[in-house]
């Protein structure tokens, strides 16, 4: 039976808040991207937080949750946006932004506590070695390590290294488990994948060793097209050109960049479609070269600007990834998202078939990553929602025409993934967190193993009484 007071009685030492304000403010995370968890999480909160700065006051907190059946849900900065950090049954909110060392830097590899912010991360590794870290989401100054590896899947850098859950992407994880006495694991190989993309359901994350690449002055460069099939196209061929070592490489159909980009929309017309490229200085004659093959405009080269222009305009990859709908949403509010896998080899006809289907409720953008070794692209269109039922019938569209979706409107590790159960993930669970305290609700296999996936039926976690 949940008993808070026993277990704030030995929280002794540690930094607890429980004032209800603040307590719901690190309750939250971007779920209101999405109309339906805005609606479905909104009343979300937590009991108290508690904010350890080491290993060892982890371990303290964890062991006081165990003995008072309280759950925790850990949070690293709360950027996550399908309200993965939201704790569903209330309990305690595990903040791990206190556990931010960079405790070692070497040859190809960084090890920071779980709370450490990518940015600072970043800075530290090009200091100390002109390094840098192979991918970041493109909330790099501010999420956190951590959260990165238990909530993110992949972003700037995807297209030269993939996603974060590829072997070897992530090298070595310190992970506290939820148990009378925690014990703390050492993770490498194929042991990662236990806690990868988990959302904190199976252990917490205290120390993470990640590889690192030679750091580049990495050069922003958007192109303009006449047409989102030809900036496609030509994207597709950049990401599979060999010799030309890019960092990012996404593409957006008109007039998105010109309409929601505030410092970078008056460098591109309304109806031109957008190829948004990081490429490394000793290939950005080539590039030029290869625009000018496929019959590109180079608007705008963040090298070609003055120094003070820089200073006062976002790097481009903070108009990437999950930004483009935080951008478009800043213009018009009723814009939401969709993240979808288009089917290799045939994508580009898979984009084309899509968008023809749906229509202008529709405004696509693509994301070229390397995946499994192959150049893919996936998708995170904006889509202008009106209801709920008209959401779910884009996403059957889109399944129905062979595509993958991930979908962004679910707080479940299942839905929201391959919308079947990790095993692996399962069974660690069983090991680790035998009373299932940790982050109760996002794993179905967990709460509901007979659950149907192929059915339509969408799952609803109800927090148990007490
Ligand atoms: P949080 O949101 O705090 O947590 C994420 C999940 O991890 C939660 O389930 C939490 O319980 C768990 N968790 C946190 N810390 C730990 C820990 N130490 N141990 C165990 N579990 C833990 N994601 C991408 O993959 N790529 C992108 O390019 C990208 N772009 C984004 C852009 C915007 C504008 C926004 C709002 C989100 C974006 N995201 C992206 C999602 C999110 O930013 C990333 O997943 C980010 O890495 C989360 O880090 P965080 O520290 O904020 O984690």
């Amino acid at each position: 039976m949940r008993d808070l007071e026993r277990l704030k009685a030995n929280l002794v030492g540690l930094v607890v808040e429980d004032e209800p304000g603040l307590v719901r403010k690190k309750s939250r995370d971007f779920y209101w991207y999405s109309p339906i968890l805005k609606r479905d999480l909104d009343h979300v909160t937590g009991d108290l937080v508690v904010s350890p700065t080491t290993e060892a006051e982890v371990c303290q907190a964890i062991a006081a949750a165990f003995d008072a059946d309280v759950p925790v849900t850990p949070r690293g900065s709360g950027t996550g946006n399908y309200g993965q950090a939201m704790p569903l049954s209330g309990g305690m909110v595990l903040s791990l932004g206190g556990l931010n060392a960079i405790t070692h830097i070497g040859p190809g590899t960084v090890t920071a506590g779980a709370g450490a912010l990518l940015g600072k991360i970043d800075a530290a590794t090009r200091a100390h070695s002109g390094q840098e870290l192979r991918m970041f989401p493109s909330t790099h100054r501010t999420a956190s390590i951590g959260g990165f590896i238990a909530g993110g899947s992949g972003g700037v850098g995807s297209i030269r290294w993939g996603g974060l859950r590829n072997i070897g992407n992530v090298t070595r994880l310190r992970v506290v488990t939820m148990e009378a006495s925690p014990r703390v694991l050492v993770l490498e190989g194929d042991e990662i994948a236990k806690v990868a993309h988990a959302y904190g359901t199976n252990g917490i994350i205290t120390a993470c060793e990640m590889p690192l690449a030679p750091a580049y002055d990495w050069i922003d460069v958007m192109v303009g097209f006449e047409s989102m099939e030809r900036a496609a196209a030509f994207a597709d061929r950049l990401g599979n050109e060999d010799g030309i070592l890019l960092k990012e490489l996404s593409v957006m159909a008109a007039p998105i960049a010109h309409e929601y980009f505030s410092a970078h929309g008056k460098f591109i017309r309304h109806d031109q479609a957008a190829v948004l490229i990081m490429v490394a200085p000793h290939s950005a004659a080539a590039l030029d070269a290869f625009v000018r093959r496929h019959q590109g405009e180079t608007v705008f080269r963040s090298d070609q600007i003055s120094a003070e222009a820089q200073r006062t305009m976002p790097p481009l990859f903070e108009l990437t990834w999950n930004h483009t709908t935080l951008v478009a949403r800043r213009v018009d509010p009723t814009i939401t998202y969709l993240q979808t896998l288009y089917p290799f080899p045939d994508h580009l006809a898979a984009v084309a078939r899509m968008s023809a289907l749906i229509g202008p409720e529709m405004s696509d953008h693509l994301e070229f990553i390397r995946f499994d070794g192959r150049v893919v692209c996936s998708g995170l269109p904006l889509i202008r929602f009106t209801t709920e039922e008209r959401l779910d019938e884009i996403v059957r569209l889109f399944e129905a025409n062979g595509c993958l979706v991930f979908n962004p409107h679910r707080y479940t590790l299942e839905e929201g993934g391959m919308k079947r159960s990790d095993l692996g993930q399962l069974a660690f669970k069983r090991e680790v967190d035998p009373k299932g305290l940790l982050n109760p609700g996002k794993m179905i296999a967990w709460d509901d193993p007979d659950f149907d996936f192929k059915s339509e039926r969408k799952y609803l976690f109800s927090a148990p009484a007490g």
